[in-house]
């Protein structure tokens, strides 16, 4: 039976997300890849041991990640917990979500309904063996569903018990700005917005939502702050066979060309000097913006958790290293 490490907590940094009273860590683990049914499950039960034993208390889920099928990472997450993390529950943020493409016809195709959004919340509970969720999150603007009516069943969640939270995921400043009306309204403990962010990728710093989080008293997990694995080792020399490219990820493959790898190469002269690995440098990045609260990495073995979780070991940036940074990112 696993038994957590004693010294979980001496490490980890801790947060408050936005003005709520929940704290989250500073690197959470996201189980969009390497946890679905293609994976090998005892790697997937020991990222999870080795997250929890390095102070990573948040897991984020969500109703259609896993291969070769939709939801297969929340029963392997779900055979986790009932391999012995359960009795560590009340030690654990667990977040899932709904909006994309999870089932045939058209209540499960990607919306923003009631219909779907309760709905899928009780089969993401069944498949992790859960009562309740931490947080519950809408997964992707819907341009055709009234954003009340998504507000609405996000609120009747929270009433229920099945959610203590509830957050959104890729929304822009505006359409945050417009579900946060909505959710004040009811007085539904809306804490957390969940777009992508990293040295590559600054869209919230453009939209300004980062700044709207700050000043609404939101946090931010930010997601792909590794930019899938661009942002570390991974690819310095190659693409190793077990690498998301080397499984034939082509849409990232067609990404890494030469100006790409110049980039990368760069930055991970930059991070050298600071002391650091690629990978650490990179998620520090993304929590140097006072808005973030936590950065939400994917791993595909214990090893590179680990190595993430000592970002936090140096979370500050010079002015002159920031532009280095921004010059390379511009080139
Ligand atoms: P990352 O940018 O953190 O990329 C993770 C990948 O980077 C790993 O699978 C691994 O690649 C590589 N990697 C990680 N750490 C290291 C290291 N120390 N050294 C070398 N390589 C490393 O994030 P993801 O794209 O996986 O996203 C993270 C999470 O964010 C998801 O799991 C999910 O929870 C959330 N997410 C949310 C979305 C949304 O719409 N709300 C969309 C996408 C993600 P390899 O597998 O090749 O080893």
């Amino acid at each position: 039976m696993y038994q957590a490490k004693e010294e979980r907590y001496d490490q980890m940094i801790y947060t408050r997300c936005g003005k709520s009273g929940l704290k989250l860590p500073k690197v959470s683990l996201g189980f969009w890849q390497n946890f679905g049914a293609q994976g090998q499950f005892s790697n997937m039960e020991q990222i999870v041991h080795t997250a929890f034993d390095l102070g990573i208390t948040h897991f984020d889920l969500a109703n259609n990640y896993g291969h070769p099928y939709n939801g297969s990472a929340e029963e392997n997450f779900g055979k986790i917990l009932a391999n012995g993390m359960k009795q560590y529950r009340d030690e654990m943020c667990i977040s899932t979500k709904a909006g994309y493409e999870m089932w045939a016809g058209p209540y499960g195709d990607r919306n923003g309904s009631r219909k779907y959004l309760i709905a899928s919340l009780d089969q993401s509970l069944q498949r992790m063996g859960l009562e309740y969720v931490d947080i519950f999150y809408h997964h992707v603007y819907d341009p055709d569903t009234p954003l009340e009516e998504t507000a609405m069943a996000l609120d009747q969640i929270v009433r229920q018990g099945k959610a203590l939270y509830v957050g959104i995921s890729n929304y822009n400043k505006e359409q945050t700005a417009e579900m946060q009306k909505f959710l004040a309204e009811q007085k539904t403990p809306f804490i957390i917005n969940q777009p992508s962010y990293s040295i590559l990728n600054r869209w919230i710093e453009e939209d300004g939502l980062d700044q709207y989080a700050k000043e609404n008293g939101l946090g931010l997990a930010v997601f792909s702050p590794l930019s899938q694995g661009f942002l570390t080792d991974r690819y310095l020399h190659g693409i190793p066979k077990d690498s998301r490219i080397g499984k034939g990820n082509t849409w990232l493959g067609d990404q890494l060309d030469e100006k790409m790898l110049a980039k990368i190469n760069a930055l991970n002269d930059i991070a050298a000097k600071r002391g650091q690995k690629l990978s650490q440098m990179a998620l520090a990045w993304c929590l140097h913006n006072e808005a973030v609260t936590t950065v939400l990495v994917g791993a595909s073995s214990p090893k590179q958790l680990a190595d993430n979780v000592e970002c936090i070991r140096n979370l500050d940036f010079t002015k002159e290293e920031c532009d280095a940074i921004d010059a390379i990112v511009q080139e």
